[in-house]
């Protein structure tokens, strides 16, 4: 591949950054304040928060969407940005991150974070792991566009809005692999150890530059 103009997007959330901070406060901020508010188990409110998740689906944009939660679970008084803030501690990078980002800086890659993230979440996480340093840019597809990843037309906005060669990596085999190569992207699923995989899924970002710029294409199905 020419380096000409070579921009890199990631996934933010089990890509860049371990889950454990979307997932506290989605399994247990959640269901902690539900069950504050109708006096009912912290156990029962998490089977109602994961029934009702389930329902709707991490394709659709109300998965992400804080505000669709809060009028479902009735939350609507709580304080969201304190509950946000009381697990921001959990906010990791995961160890093979920096290698890379650093790697593209040397290299004059322009890097995104392309995440479908709400700003609630993503904010947070840019601020504490200090990836505003490394990262040119960061979209919230679903509150800078008002769309989510899997559907195809963000990735082609993407890729109309950089210009040159662009290459994605990702966690999500259908967000951040299948829908980017349906319109001829680049992308790379990152597996992180758990969810499905396939045989050219990477084992994490290390050796990832090296690998794009290699042109090996085993990565391609
Ligand atoms: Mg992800």
């Amino acid at each position: 591949m020419e380096e000409r103009g070579l921009s890199i997007s990631f996934d933010l959330d089990g890509t860049l950054t371990h889950t454990s901070f979307v997932d506290a406060v989605w399994n247990e901020g959640i269901p902690r304040e539900i069950a504050r508010i109708r006096h009912i188990p912290v156990s029962v409110a998490r089977d109602m928060c994961v029934s009702e998740y389930a329902k709707v689906g991490e394709l659709s944009i109300k998965w992400y969407k804080m505000d669709y939660w809060l009028n479902l679970f009735k939350l609507r008084s709580i304080d969201v940005s304190e509950l946000v803030s009381s697990y921001t501690d959990k906010i990791t990078l995961y160890e093979d991150v920096m290698p890379v980002l650093n790697k593209c800086n040397e290299k004059g890659f322009r890097t995104i974070v392309f995440s479908n993230a709400t700003r609630l979440f993503l904010d947070k996480e840019v601020e504490i792991t200090g990836l505003w340093q490394y990262v040119d840019e960061f979209i919230s597809v679903p509150d800078d566009w008002g769309m989510v990843k899997a559907d195809k037309e963000a990735f082609a906005r993407l890729k109309a809005m950089l210009g040159g060669s662009l290459v994605h990596a990702g966690d999500h085999l259908f967000n951040d692999y299948k829908v980017p190569r349906s319109i001829g992207i680049e992308a790379y699923h990152i597996w992180r150890g758990s969810g499905p995989r396939l045989q050219s899924s990477l084992y994490g970002l290390t050796g990832f530059i090296d690998r794009i710029l290699s042109g090996d294409k085993t990565a391609q199905v």
